[in-house]
């Protein structure tokens, strides 16, 4: 069947290089947001058929052309690929930090960049975020090859339920958080917790200084324990609840 597309999204032109016409673009990338029904499936054993919610995840009609997504597809590519690598090699490691070898901590931080600043442009109902000044510089990041910025950092933390936990029980849409003094936002993707640095003060000990990804030719991660989240405490309540767990995942916080 053809599909019909409406009128504003055939006159709406891309927000980074204005070629028309825009097309579908996820927010969270759909496969991390289909990965996600494993974990739920998991997580609501005890309560068959009572959690029933489609995970597709949210998109925007109106923010990117086929080429401009297409060039956030590649380094959400890799990002999947790099989730599920660190999760597999996490099942068997303690609490602790890890190094994942062959992955430029760049590439992923030009991922979570994009992930960012699509939510800076979408609509409020998606749960669009306030950037300020750092909407110009992680829209550089994502969509050029510029040196990732001092400013910008982040720290990757798998979240693991029990020992050989290996899955992926929530995602969640990024929202502001402030962590070692330093401001950023807090996201959970492909089973890991992220913190984005965007802020220029480098605290000089801590999580941060010792594992944050900028500049590193392998992968700085940290193996923590998912009860001591909020990303797992909020959703547990809420299936316990039986209450939407979706509208948990797909936006931030209202502050
Ligand atoms: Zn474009």
């Amino acid at each position: 069947m053809k599909e019909i597309r409406p009128v504003e999204n055939i006159l709406s032109s891309c927000l980074v290089c204005g070629s028309m016409p825009t097309i579908k673009s996820h927010l969270i990338p759909r496969a991390m947001a289909r990965e996600v029904q494993v974990g739920k499936a998991h997580a609501v054993a005890f309560k068959p058929g009572k959690f029933s919610y489609t995970q597709s995840g949210l998109y925007e009609q109106n923010i990117l052309c086929a080429a401009c997504d297409n060039k956030l597809g590649l380094a959400e590519k890799l990002a999947i690929q790099t989730f599920r690598r660190i999760r597999k090699e996490a099942k068997a490691l303690p609490v602790g930090e890890y190094l994942l070898s062959g992955i430029a901590g760049d590439s992923i931080l030009r991922f979570i960049c994009g992930v960012l600043w699509k939510y800076s442009v979408a609509s409020k109902e998606n749960g669009r975020i306030a950037l300020g000044r750092y909407q110009d510089i992680l829209q550089k990041t994502a969509f050029t090859s510029i040196d990732v910025p001092s400013g910008v950092d982040a720290i990757l933390c798998r979240l693991k339920r029990h020992k050989d936990d290996d899955e992926v029980f929530a995602y969640r849409a990024p929202s502001p958080d402030r962590k070692e003094g330093v401001n950023g936002y807090r996201l959970l993707v492909g089973g890991i917790f992220i913190f984005l640095k965007l802020d220029r003060q480098i605290p000089a000990r801590g999580a941060l200084a010792r594992a944050s990804i900028r500049n590193r030719p392998d992968l700085p991660y940290v193996v923590l324990h998912a009860e001591d989240f909020e990303e797992y405490k909020l959703p547990s309540k809420l299936i316990n609840n039986d209450g939407r767990l979706s509208s948990f995942l797909d936006k931030q916080e209202k502050q």
